[in-house]
């Protein structure tokens, strides 16, 4: 049975390395007693350096992204070999920012697949644009499962965290609204049997699944009742009191 997982997504924020370690040292300060939670950080990839040298050892540091290749001609791409020789643990793979801005299920696919030869912990992000009555949200989100998981060995499967995070629900998107508990619990059943489909019940079980669709404070007990492995909060993670809540809130879910 895996610790709950809190996985904070700064994106790109906050605007300097002082700044980030002023937040981080908040949120460290916050944990400096074993919550029995695993906490992870993912500070945009310029900072991780720095944040390595200050964390203690109750944060794991983790990346927004790397490519698929281990070296090269790839201007401007960070290797997953590259992150784990610096001490990253964790790299936030599909995250729907990215996936707007271009990355494929196939993209995302061969970016896995490295980070499992790296032996690096994926969170991978899925969820729909958007609910139709019809269903169809959860062909797009079967499809998001299938094509990005394709290749990967059994044994990896238990270094992956799958991130359910609607789209719709993303404290950026205009004209968001709340996912409800049971909406991440109807989502939850569903990825666990496509996982237990294609890899059998015990390996879809070692699987965490989270739900990242603007978490805070005030409702990231109910995604636990729910039956959250964890959470991915984004705007939250960027304030110490609200994230350190969060993570309290995690501990008393065994
Ligand atoms: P949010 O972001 O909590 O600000 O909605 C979550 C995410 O995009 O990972």
């Amino acid at each position: 049975m895996h610790k709950k997982i809190i996985v904070g997504n700064w994106k790109m924020n906050p605007s300097s390395i002082k700044e980030a370690e002023i937040l981080f040292k908040a949120i460290s300060t916050a944990l400096s007693r074993n919550p029995g939670v695993d906490v992870v950080i993912c500070p945009p990839s310029l900072y991780l350096h720095q944040l390595l040298k200050v964390k203690n050892k109750y944060i794991s540091l983790g990346a927004q992204n790397a490519f698929y290749e281990s070296s090269g001609a790839f201007t401007g791409e960070v290797s997953p070999i590259m992150l784990r020789a610096s001490k990253v643990t964790h790299v936030i793979v599909g995250h729907s920012e990215r996936r707007s801005l271009g990355e494929t299920n196939e993209i995302i696919n061969k970016k896995l697949n490295a980070l499992s030869k790296a032996k690096i912990t994926s969170v991978l992000c899925i969820g729909e644009k958007e609910r139709s009555n019809d269903g169809a949200y959860l062909q797009v989100v079967k499809e998001q499962l299938i094509e990005c998981l394709k290749g990967l060995s059994k044994s990896y499967l238990s270094n992956i965290i799958i991130a359910y995070e609607p789209v719709w629900a993303l404290s950026t998107t205009v004209n968001r609204h709340d996912a409800t508990p049971h909406d991440f619990e109807e989502m939850k059943i569903y990825i666990r049997k496509l996982l237990t489909d294609i890899y059998g019940r015990t390996t879809a079980l070692s699987v965490r699944i989270i739900y990242g669709g603007s978490v805070s404070k005030d409702n990231a007990e109910s995604f636990f009742v729910a039956g959250a492995d964890g959470l991915l909060p984004g705007k939250a993670s960027l304030q110490p009191k609200n994230f350190a809540e969060i993570i309290s809130i995690a501990s008393k879910f065994k």
